[in-house]
């Protein structure tokens, strides 16, 4: 039976590290929302994220993406998964996956490697529900190898990314 939640008729067994168009729902079957599946780890190598580093990239990406001048205004949001391994992303307009990777590459290249709490925006009492969870490191390294999964190395060095 296919469920009426479409994650959930992927087989996680053998879904791999990347990025993939997860769904598109359609709102007053005009507006058209799509879900991007971010995903860090491959769910059958049991190597989840730990929380902090979801926590962080969570606060990160949902803020540098928002000013990328190619898919910033088309983001409607950005939200890990529970199961800590890896972020939905969604979308309006006509976002393609290269546009995504493109963004995700830019963001990376300008933020990363984080080296503080100062580097993490958002991250306080006012704007957030748990300021005392964030990882640095944990984080630095998921980012590198996220991206390095989705850029080649003549890709990445043309887009001026240090993996
Ligand atoms: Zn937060």
């Amino acid at each position: 039976m296919k469920s009426i939640v479409s994650s959930f008729d992927v087989d996680h067994r053998t879904l791999r590290e990347g990025l993939y168009l997860r769904s598109t729902y359609k709102i007053d079957d005009t507006l058209a929302v799509y879900s991007w599946d971010l995903r860090f780890c491959a769910p059958m190598d049991r190597k989840p994220l730990c929380a902090g580093a979801v926590h962080t990239i969570e606060h990160l990406m949902a803020y540098w993406l928002r000013l990328d001048e190619k898919i910033g205004k088309s983001i409607v949001s950005f939200c890990p998964m529970g199961c800590q391994t890896g972020f939905y992303l969604s979308t309006m307009n006509d976002v393609k996956a290269e546009d995504i990777k493109a963004a995700l590459g830019r963001v990376y290249a300008k933020v990363f490697p984080i080296h503080g709490t100062e580097d993490i925006v958002g991250l306080n009492e006012i704007q957030c529900g748990n300021p005392a969870l964030y990882a640095i490191e944990e984080t630095n390294e998921a980012m590198r190898k996220y991206i390095g999964i989705l850029f080649s190395k003549e890709e990445a060095e043309a887009a001026h990314i240090k993996l």
